[in-house]
């Protein structure tokens, strides 16, 4: 009754019975009332026929939107807690000492002193290499000619295989042979190069700065293709402090082991031409493709990461971090989630490279 006597007054109907309904509360005059309305079917409140969606959706127009609130408020829920899962990405990945990032990225040293090195090697000048870089204000005036640094130091913390012992009394390779005069005019672009992986990277990699940083994403690329771009992205006109790679997910389809290293041996071949420091990213691992190629992709990284540091070049390791919840519904490329955190493990690396 009382209901019937609210949706009455919240009517805007000019029928004069309605008015009196209300003031009288009148058992006859509810029934001339009822003719008049509808009801909602959510809430049960009354309105008059005037209202009424011409959808003929019988929902009023509250219980439409305290539905379209507590959708938007679900959509929000999920939001957060996908914000939230990979803040605690984030966090465990800078929880992780940065072994294949700092420590092997530049082949010749670390990020933090990348260009010493190589101008100690080279006999040079560094301030001139590293010219537009922040080390290059604090140069050191006399520099050692022998150095007891360990490159690998950090590597070995987090690494249970045999120390590279060897490498350490290797000499820097002479594949830095643009004189640093000329490197410091020279653009310096980072190129992030590989299969359909990388899609959905392009903005957390750019981002900072597009003119400096780089992805090519050639979808179905195997490790050949990479090799064959290379020629095509790299410009001889600029310095290159990194160039990382992804790519090998689908060359392991086959699950040819050893023409998978074959191949790899052949891009490092190409890499070395260009002078750039190189980064492999490992193979990320897959989901419903069978055992086989599961055990092949574990093979190929650990190969990867043996091979890496024998050939100077810096191994980004993702290890077993994309797993559930991060790989798609067809069990090889990224989810969302998993783009994002993907693409920001790689722009962290690259900005590391750039800094
Ligand atoms: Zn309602």
């Amino acid at each position: 009754m009382v209901m019937k006597t609210r949706s009455a007054c919240a009517s805007t109907s000019p029928v004069s019975s309605t008015c009196a309904c209300i003031q009288t509360e009148n058992l006859s005059m509810d029934a001339s009332t009822q003719v008049l309305v509808w009801s909602c079917c959510i809430c049960g409140l009354q309105f008059p026929l005037s209202d009424l969606q011409a959808g003929g959706d019988n929902r009023c127009e509250r219980c439409l939107l305290v539905e379209s609130l507590r959708q938007q408020v679900g959509e929000l829920q999920e939001e957060v807690a996908r914000l939230r899962s990979i803040r605690s990405h984030e966090e465990f990945l800078d929880s992780i000492p940065v072994e294949s990032t700092e420590v092997t990225v530049l082949g010749c040293g670390t990020v933090d002193q990348p260009l010493m090195e190589e101008a100690v090697v080279q006999g040079e000048n560094w301030q001139l290499v590293t010219s537009g870089s922040r080390q290059c204000s604090t140069p050191a005036p006399n520099p050692p000619t022998v150095l007891l640094h360990n490159r690998y130091t950090l590597l070995s913390a987090g690494d249970k295989e045999s120390p590279p012992t060897v490498e350490e009394t290797r000499p820097c390779t002479t594949k830095v042979e643009q004189s640093p005069a000329t490197t410091a005019r020279r653009k310096r672009r980072v190129v992030v190069v590989g299969d359909s992986l990388l899609r959905g990277t392009e903005a957390p990699i750019c981002r900072p700065d597009s003119s400096s940083r780089e992805v090519c994403c050639l979808p179905g690329a195997r490790i050949r293709d990479v090799t064959e771009a290379l020629s095509r992205i790299i410009r001889p006109s600029d310095y290159y402090p990194m160039l990382l790679i992804h790519v090998g997910t689908n060359d392991t389809a086959r699950c040819d082991t050893e023409r998978i290293k074959c191949d790899y041996r052949a891009l490092g071949v190409r890499v070395k031409e260009f002078g750039a420091q190189v980064v492999f990213s490992s193979i990320l691992p897959v989901k419903g493709r069978g055992p086989g190629r599961e055990r092949c992709i574990l093979e190929v990284n650990a190969w990867l990461r043996r091979w890496c540091r024998q050939e100077g070049f810096g191994f980004l390791d993702h290890g077993v971090l994309f797993q559930e919840g991060l790989l798609g519904g067809d069990g090889v490329h990224l989810s969302r989630s998993g783009k994002a955190l993907f693409g920001h493990r790689l722009a962290n690396l690259v900005r590391r490279a750039l800094n």
